[in-house]
């Protein structure tokens, strides 16, 4: 057959050299192709007798990005359409098929031939795999390169030995720690870890792993070896101090909530205790179980296939060409403009930082320094990319200097007249072509916009803070906002390697939305006299990162005070809840407890040791409820049907157009429970009409912000799911405002 993927060139040794290029593919990634390819590599290096040696490396600049998860998306489809003939034939096929590649590497392993592996870059999941199950590794010593098993991110487990070849190559607690937490390590990380046996420079790769079969490297895997002694002995001293808190930190971290995760722990522990094949069998029945659990196809979804459509501009309008930013102006050097600043310089993008003195101008671009400074502490960058990026911030007071700039983007104070002043300013200066965007939170975009000259390039770029760690961007459409706008909006955002979701011009936009109905149903249950703990345990049970009140105290208490005060006056006395205006009347008027900032919100932050909730805190409520009688199932479905129930009114009202920005956006920008695959899929999982009776039972006793809408209660009623009744990328999108 011929071998579509790789080059096979083999030298006067007889030692092969396998050069993994896939011709259709910037990255090489597994796909049945390759699999196909890699059964046929190992019978021809089992077969033929002139082959002394293998050296498998790739020849791009990365080794391999992974498995081709489209790939594993079209395996649960054909399993779900084979259970409904035949439930017990298609676990089989499944567990079969999602065994195969397993099978390759461990046939690969045993082949009888001495295989080193010549990593010449990053290599992530399956890639770094098929590396493990070589006899040597060699990597490069490139800075870039990252070796890593991030399948647990997408809600997997390493399917293909990996769970079995680490725990048997590196100590157990490290082993365990670099595949529950998905991390990627670089190449001298990974060598200390033990996964890589050598790091040489770049040039002498091939010949080193050449080298190691010339000077007799063995074709035995060390667990196929005599004498094997598996570092992660269950029953050993070592063992019970490993696996019992392993256990235990795994469900303080998760909450359970992860099939991916748990499957991992199990996996080690039990191939721990058996031999090498055994364990692998088991490794793939386990792979099998978590593949085909919901979670895991919609973190698939929403993490990875929707994520990369979204971040490749699925929203981007076709027509316009794609623009390169040269250089962007951010006016007001704040905290957001700070940070914005950072992220566009550390991109490779010239930058105008504008406040209204020097010394603030110049304080905002200190921020960029510290920022890298940290990372060239961690090593993460060297001194000359430091400069480099610093050298790219102008930082002055001087509106001419925007002269050139494409893109401008307001941070200035939350207050219309100074915007105005701002964008005015800015216009003056502006090309014809160049956009404007705000990064207002609260203002709506279409009114902002009537201070433009130039409605039409005139955009809501909306960052979440802290700005260099949060991967969401919302891009706001105002009524007049124009494709060109839009287009560059977007290719901003990519050239700053962050996910856009463009989302039209309503109060609190998109995630906002969600984000305070998350923080008033907890301000609501402080009031009720339930324990506080219970409030931020309930919520990271059901999955959430930062409890509720860990996250007002964050934010600041004092802002959602703000935030409530502009409410009602903008909308009247009902938009806001009395009990929640009286918890923070009292927190901020009478007591100024302001969140972290002033070292007292819902917490006491001591000078000395961990913060811990204010113990005066029930004392707020008119009564106190004791742990029994409260039902913490009940907080957990509070917290995420009141953030679902408001992405589902987000759609109906078209604020959000693609079920994909919906989902995306509410993890990365909140948190929304990760294991769900976000607001809309966790709605999906459970059932429309499921969750339809369930917010009817809460809206009985927690009151109407429970009801439900109209487009809810008709996909209840004819038994329809988001994705189904809006496919992703369907005609219903449109990016202009409602
Ligand atoms: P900030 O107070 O930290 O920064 C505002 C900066 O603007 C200050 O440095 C100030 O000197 C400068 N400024 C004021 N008037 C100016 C003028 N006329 N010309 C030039 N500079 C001027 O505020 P922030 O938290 O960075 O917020 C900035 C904007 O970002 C606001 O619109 C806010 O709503 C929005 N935002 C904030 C967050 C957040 O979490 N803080 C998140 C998203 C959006």
């Amino acid at each position: 057959m011929t071998i579509k993927n790789f080059i096979l060139d083999t030298d006067a040794d007889g030692i092969v050299t396998i050069t993994w290029d896939m011709s259709d593919k910037s990255m090489n990634v597994i796909d049945m192709s390759v699999m196909d390819d890699l059964e046929a590599i190992v019978e021809k290096l089992k077969t033929d007798g002139a082959i002394k040696g293998a050296v498998i490396t790739s020849g791009k600049d990365s080794f391999c990005a992974g498995a081709d998860l489209t790939m594993l998306d079209a395996l649960l489809k054909q399993y779900h359409a084979g259970v409904i003939r035949n439930e017990l034939e298609a676990n089989k096929q499944l567990f079969e098929q999602s065994r195969r590649l397993s099978q390759i590497f461990r046939a690969l392993e045993t082949c009888g031939k001495p295989v080193a592996a010549a990593i010449n870059g990053t290599a992530l999941g399956g890639g770094l795999e098929i590396c493990l199950a070589c006899h040597h590794r060699v990597a490069s010593d490139n800075e870039k390169t990252k070796l890593g098993l991030p399948e647990v991110k997408v809600g997997l487990l390493p399917g293909a030995g990996g769970t079995q070849r680490v725990a048997r190559m590196a100590q157990p607690a490290d082993a365990l720690q670099f595949l529950l937490q998905g991390r990627e390590l670089r190449v001298v990380q990974a060598q200390a870890m033990g996964l890589v046996d050598k790091v040489v420079p770049a040039k002498d790769l091939i010949k080193t792993a050449k080298q190691w079969i010339l000077d007799g490297g063995k074709p035995v895997a060390p667990w196929d070896a005599d004498g094997f002694k598996n570092p992660a002995r269950v029953y050993s001293p070592a063992g019970m101090m490993t696996f019992m808190p392993a256990n235990a930190l795994y469900r303080k971290e998760t909450w359970d909530n992860y099939p991916g995760a748990r499957g991992i722990l199990s996996c080690v522990y039990e191939g721990a205790l058996v031999p090498f094949d055994t364990a692998l069998t088991i490794e793939s029945r386990y792979f099998a179980n978590v593949l085909k659990s919901p979670q895991a196809a919609a973190m698939i979804r929403s993490l990875f296939v929707s994520m990369q459509e979204l971040n490749k501009g699925a929203r981007r309008p076709k027509d316009v060409p794609a623009k390169k930013l040269k250089k962007v102006g951010v006016l007001g050097a704040g905290f957001m403009g700070a940070g914005i600043a950072y992220v566009t310089a550390n991109a490779g993008i010239d930058v105008v930082l504008i406040d209204q003195t020097q010394e603030a101008a110049d304080r905002g671009k200190a921020q960029s320094e510290k920022l890298l400074t940290d990372s060239l502490r961690k090593g993460r960058i060297k001194e000359a990319d430091k400069d480099a990026t610093l050298a790219r911030i102008n930082a002055t007071t001087d509106y001419e200097a925007l002269a050139d700039c494409q893109l401008v983007i307001e941070a200035v104070f939350e207050d219309r007249n100074v915007k105005v002043d701002v964008i005015q300013k800015a216009e003056a200066h502006l090309s014809r072509s160049a956009v404007f965007a705000s990064n207002t939170s609260t203002l709506p975009i279409t009114s902002l916009a009537k201070a433009s000259a130039r409605p039409k390039s005139f955009i809501g770029i909306h960052f979440f803070s802290p700005v260099h760690k949060m991967m969401l961007v919302e891009v706001i459409m105002g009524k007049r906002t124009g494709d060109k706008a839009l287009a560059l909006a977007l290719d901003y955002i990519r050239a700053i390697r962050k996910t856009p979701i463009v989302v039209n011009d309503v109060r609190g936009f998109y995630a906002n939305r969600c984000v305070g109905n998350y923080l008033l149903e907890a301000h609501l249950m402080v009031m009720e006299g339930i324990p506080p703990a219970m409030i931020e345990n309930g919520a990271r049970m059901a999955g959430m990162p930062v409890g509720p009140l860990t996250l007002t105290d964050e934010v600041a208490v004092d802002l959602a005070w703000k935030i409530l005060q502009a409410a009602k006056k903008d909308l009247g006395e009902k938009a806001v809840d009395p009990r929640q205006e009286k918890l923070l009347e009292e927190m901020v008027v009478k007591r100024g407890r302001l969140g972290r900032k002033a070292g007292k919100g819902f917490y006491e932050y001591p000078d000395v040791g961990k913060k811990y909730l204010w113990p005066e805190l029930p004392e707020l409520a008119p009564e106190q409820k004791s742990a029994d009688e409260v039902s913490i199932g009940e907080i957990q479905n509070r917290f995420l049907a009141t953030m679902a129930l408001e992405a589902a009114r987000c759609i109906e009202e078209k604020v959000v157009v693609d079920v994909r920005e919906a989902d995306v956006g509410s993890i990365l920008g909140f948190g929304f429970a990760p294991w769900s695959g976000g607001t809309l899929s966790y709605i999906d999982m459970m059932g429309a009409k499921a969750f339809v009776e369930m917010c009817k039972g809460l809206a009985k006793k927690h009151g109407k912000r429970f009801r439900v809408n109209r487009l809810l209660k008709e996909m209840a009623e004819n038994g329809e799911t988001f994705y189904g009744r809006f496919p992703p990328g369907g005609a219903a999108q449109t990016a202009k405002a409602a």
